[in-house]
C-alpha cells in the first residue's frame, strides 16, 4: 500500500488531470442524457482501458454507476476480474455499491475529482476504501480538477432546479 501510494504521489500533476479530463469529457456524456454528470477511466500502464459515466437512468438501473460500467469494460478486457495495476480517475468520490465493487477488484488506485460530502464512501461519510479488516485497500488521491469537478456538478442541479422550478426537489447521487 506504501507503495502504491507513493507511486501515486510521485506522478506528475499533469498526468492525473490528462486523464480525469477524459473522466469529465465521459461525465459530459451522462448529462448529454440528462443525467447526474459523473464520469470515470481505468488506466493501466499509463494506457487508458475503459470509460465509464452515469447511466442510471436511461438503463433504469441502479447498478449502473458510472464506475461499475468501467469495471465491467475492464474486466472484459482484460479478461479477469482482478483489477491489479489499475487506477481509476473519477469524477466524483464513489458510492457504497461502487467503493464497494473497486475494493472486491483489487484496483490499486483510485483519482477522485470532487469529493461528496453527503454520499462519499471514500472518507466522506465512511472510507470503505481503506477500511481496516478487509484484505485489501485502496490507495488514493482527491482533488484533482477538483473544482472544475464540483462545478460541473453545482451547474448540473442548478439547471435541474430552475427547469423544475421547484427547490424541494431532491436528487439523490
Ligand atoms: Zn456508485
Amino acid at each position: 500500500m506504501e507503495n502504491r501510494l507513493k507511486t501515486l504521489q510521485e506522478t506528475e500533476t499533469a498526468v492525473h488531470e490528462r486523464f480525469m479530463r477524459e473522466a469529465i469529457r465521459q461525465a459530459r456524456k451522462a448529462e448529454a442524457l440528462e443525467e447526474v454528470p459523473i464520469g470515470c477511466v481505468i488506466v493501466r500502464d499509463g494506457k487508458i482501458i475503459a470509460r465509464g459515466y452515469n447511466r442510471r437512468n436511461t438503463d433504469q438501473n441502479t447498478l449502473s454507476h458510472a464506475e461499475l460500467n468501467a469495471i465491467r469494460k475492464a474486466s472484459k478486457k482484460l479478461g479477469d476480474w482482478r483489477l491489479e495495476g489499475c487506477t481509476m480517475y473519477v469524477t466524483l468520490e464513489p458510492c457504497q455499491m461502487c467503493a464497494g465493487a473497486l475494493v472486491q477488484a483489487r484496483i490499486d488506485a483510485v483519482v477522485i475529482g470532487a469529493m461528496n460530502p453527503k454520499a462519499g464512501c471514500a472518507g466522506s461519510v465512511i472510507n470503505l476504501l481503506q477500511a481496516d479488516g478487509f484484505n485489501h485497500k485502496v490507495v488514493t488521491l482527491e482533488g484533482v480538477l477538483g473544482e472544475e469537478c464540483s462545478r460541473m456538478m453545482k451547474n448540473f442541479f442548478a439547471r435541474l432546479r430552475a427547469k423544475k422550478g421547484t427547490s424541494g426537489t431532491k436528487i439523490q447521487i
